[in-house]
């Protein structure tokens, strides 16, 4: 019990949510609890150091757009500390570089290539679509026609996301997808775009590293039990079970795992729930983290790269986000895999580096200091047909049960590192009406 006889409120995860939700209970003086299982606080907003080099999860920058989370965050920096950068990002395909977004970009495209994307995106926009669409790929065709979708949408999402456009729902995408009208698509055709689309613009990011911000966020936030975390959870008795045999009663839990783990450690969790919580996708993603110990040569943030012949999906590099980065005179890069299986580096490594070469980002394969293949586990749910029905099972029920679980993983869903904040604000709110 709390020292005015309340409940505590024990939150899981000290990520960006968590933290987030624990920074907003502590300024109502609520009593809270935070688990976390690893032994640093930040989640997937980390960055690992080796060799002198830094390195985050991949790119990880911030974008603000919530006044109160902009507030909190110009009080845990000194002015000026958070460099506000513009994107400086690229589409790199058929040996070329253009500027992204892609659809509203095709000057310097080959001129085939190009017309089929003008001539798709006009004939899609003249047609009378009979109904809104029923995928990702539908609505790529619907959006952008057929040139478009052929020569970046669809290999390029299926890439990322791991699985073909047609298994994603339409829905998610309006906000992450950059929507050109027609005059920025014939602007982008002659080379007259001199602006950047896409809600991603300009971003915030910490001179040494993402790292900066969990840290800060850290700092004011007192009780995180790191490498601590529950085997179980008896959710009817409100109790966190741990595996040395100590027990935790909590008035609410705000939990920020893994929704479909978080599921498995409930003691006897209804069947439909556990039916609805198996239906839930979500891939890992490998990526290398790469070091070279001579500069980068081209002046980019990151290139999307939609052909299949590369390995790779995305490549950025660390270093131009700040040059505090990289030892002085070197250059670190991270390479998103498309395949999400364990890379084999010996065939994979000196492919890389020769396709890094073809890309203009190093002058030489023998530049390249290291390479470090690293893995995220829960990197991108999938949004397939099952995933608002399996969800309509599981919120109600942990609601119910004073249960809150948030964060980009925890709502299951695809989110920014500012969506965390808000969300941990969102959670505190939700488990206080709880205790209520
Ligand atoms: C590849 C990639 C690139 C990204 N790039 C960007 C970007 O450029 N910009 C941006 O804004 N966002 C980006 N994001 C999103 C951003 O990383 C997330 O939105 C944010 O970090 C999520 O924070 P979270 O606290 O919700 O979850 P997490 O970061 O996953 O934190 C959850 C925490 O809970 C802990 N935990 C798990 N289970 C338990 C348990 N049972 N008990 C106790 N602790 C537990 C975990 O160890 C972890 O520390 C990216 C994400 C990925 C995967």
């Amino acid at each position: 019990m709390s020292e005015n006889n309340k409940p505590p409120i024990a939150i899981l995860g000290a990520g960006l949510t968590g933290m987030s939700a624990a920074h907003h209970l502590g300024a109502d003086g609520e009593q809270y609890t935070v688990y976390e299982k690893l032994p640093h606080v930040g989640g997937h907003a980390i960055t690992l150091e080796e060799r002198g080099y830094r390195f985050d999860r991949t790119g990880h920058l911030l974008h603000l757009r919530d006044p109160d989370i902009k507030a909190w965050m110009a009080r845990l920096f000194a002015p000026g500390h958070l460099r506000t950068i513009t994107r400086r990002s690229m589409v790199f395909s058929h040996g070329r570089y253009t500027r992204y977004p892609y659809q509203a970009n095709t000057f310097g495209l080959p001129a085939q290539v190009a017309f089929e994307c003008l001539k798709g995106y006009l004939d899609a926009k003249s047609r009378v679509w009979e109904r809104a669409p029923e995928n990702f790929e539908e609505f790529c065709l619907q959006h952008f026609g057929e040139g478009f979708s052929k020569h970046f949408m669809i290999p390029y999402n299926a890439r990322l996301w791991g699985v073909h456009p047609r298994e994603i729902t339409a829905e998610w995408c309006s906000r992450f997808v950059p929507m050109p009208k027609l005059d920025d698509v014939l602007a982008g055709a002659v080379g007259l775009n001199d602006r950047e689309l896409g809600y991603n613009a300009n971003f915030l990011y910490p001179p040494t590293g993402i790292q900066e911000l969990p840290d800060a966020m850290a700092k004011e936030i007192r009780g995180i039990q790191l490498d601590r975390a529950p085997s179980k959870i008896d959710w009817k008795n409100k109790k966190l079970l741990f595996a040395d045999g100590t027990e935790h009663a909590y008035g609410a839990l705000i939990t920020t795992a893994p929704l479909k783990a978080l599921i498995d450690q409930l003691v006897d969790a209804p069947e439909s729930v556990r039916d609805a919580a198996a239906k839930l996708r979500c891939n890992r993603l490998w990526y290398l983290d790469v070091a070279t110990h001579k500069p980068v040569q081209k002046d980019l943030h990151w290139a999307y790269v939609p052909e299949e012949k590369y390995p790779f999906y995305r490549i950025g590099c660390y270093s131009n986000f700040s040059e505090r980065l990289a030892p002085e005179g070197g250059a670190c890069f991270y390479v998103e895999l498309a395949d999400r299986s364990e890379p084999d580096m010996s065939e994979l490594g000196p492919r890389v580096a020769k396709d890094m070469v073809e890309m203009g980002l190093i002058a030489s394969v023998d530049d390249v200091a290291f390479m470090s293949p690293r893995k995220i586990e829960y990197a991108y749910v999938v949004f397939d047909h099952q995933y608002f029905a399996a969800l309509e099972v599981i919120k109600p029920f942990l609601k119910d049960n004073h249960i809150v679980s948030h964060g980009r993983y925890g709502a299951w869903n695809y989110s920014s590192m500012e969506d965390a904040l808000i969300y941990g604000r969102e959670a505190a709110a939700s488990a206080r009406e709880m205790l209520r």
